[in-house]
């Protein structure tokens, strides 16, 4: 694998190549740092009594069910969060399981690329998300985040690293996704990548029933277009009510101009609120990826994060 810096960058604006560092030696440190990872995982999958339950030491979760209080140590996953390397011609990444989707979207992005499906919230790993499944608003044309995964390394029960894809241990490639773990834990994961645009023009289009919504919906992904053909990117699907509910349409753009800034005193979410017809909106390309993190889709609200007040600490 060629191990490219900026190659498919061809319509970024400068400032989006800034952190893109020279390539070869970070990459063997990257590929060493990984290889070291994996050690570290092995070393504690070792030392754990053969009685023990087996989980994963994550410094960040989504899951929210209560769990029993288990007192084994949990697996090392501290030298598996990076971005081992990103491959700017092939558009792929090599991804340590436990990498963030922030960290693999800051990595990809100086290249002009994402990945396929990116989650909304920052702090979902790429493995959690593959094997947990997700769906994004590119999940329309892209369909969900293990769909755009080429090989992946899984621990399994044995003990044992193996690589995982369509013609080695298919079995188990095509098992992993939504299996939560039962059937190990990916390692590394080598996914596809697409080209962006540095902006993302954003018309957000009112319904008064869900039906219409739906229906409309439909012919978006039946078209990947608009009525007036404007091509499609990204589809989110927001409802307020029954009364109330928006198609939020993107559509990747390298014209400059003026963006919105939903990371300080402004609430993506009211943003899209109107009474008829459509509004408009542009975000970079950043900020749309994470346009529902910083309010946590709405559930900021409740822990009184919207009061303005508050958001200027
Ligand atoms: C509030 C909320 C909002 C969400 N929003 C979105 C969204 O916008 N888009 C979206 O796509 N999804 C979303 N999800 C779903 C989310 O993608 C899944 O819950 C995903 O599994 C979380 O990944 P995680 O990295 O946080 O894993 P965890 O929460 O730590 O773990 C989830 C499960 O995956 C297993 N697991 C974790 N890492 C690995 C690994 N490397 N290999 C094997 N198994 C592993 C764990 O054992 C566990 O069973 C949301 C979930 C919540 C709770």
């Amino acid at each position: 694998m060629s191990e490219a810096t900026c190659t498919s960058a061809g319509t970024a604006p400068a400032d989006y190549r800034e952190g893109v560092s020279a390539p070869a030696t970070d990459a063997i440190d990257a590929r060493a740092a990984h290889a070291d990872g994996v050690e570290r995982l092995l070393a504690s999958y070792r030392a754990l009594p053969a009685t023990a339950t087996v989980r994963l030491a994550k410094p960040t979760s989504n899951l929210f069910r209560s769990r029993d209080r288990v007192e084994a140590r949990g697996l090392d996953t501290s030298g598996l969060t990076q971005v081992i390397a990103v491959d700017a011609e092939a558009r792929t990444a090599d991804v340590g399981g436990m990498c963030t989707f922030e960290d693999l979207v800051a990595a990809t992005l100086p290249h002009g690329l994402a990945p396929l499906v990116v989650p909304q919230l920052k702090t979902i790993t790429l493995g959690g998300a593959v094997t947990g499944l997700g769906i994004e608003s590119t999940s329309f044309r892209n369909g969900l985040p293990h769909e755009s995964v080429l090989e992946l390394d899984i621990l399994t029960g044995a003990g044992e690293i193996v690589t995982a894809s369509p013609t080695e241990h298919a079995d188990l490639f095509r098992a992993f996704p939504n299996s939560y773990g039962t059937l190990g834990y990916a390692v590394r994961l080598r996914i596809e990548l697409e080209p962006v645009e540095p902006f993302v023009a954003l018309t957000h289009l009112r319904f008064h029933a869900i039906a219409d919504l739906i229906a409309a919906m439909d012919r978006i992904v039946e078209t990947g277009a608009l009525d007036d053909g404007t091509r499609v990117d990204y589809l989110d699907g927001v409802v307020f009510s029954a009364e109330e509910s928006y198609l939020c349409v993107g559509v990747q753009t390298a014209a400059s101009g003026p963006t919105s800034d939903y990371t300080g005193q402004r609430i993506f979410y009211r943003s899209i609120q109107h009474a008829e017809g459509a509004t408009h909106d542009r975000l970079t390309i950043h900020d749309y990826l994470w346009r529902w993190d910083t309010d946590w889709f709405w559930c900021s609200q409740a822990f009184g994060a919207q009061h303005p007040l508050v958001r200027r600490l």
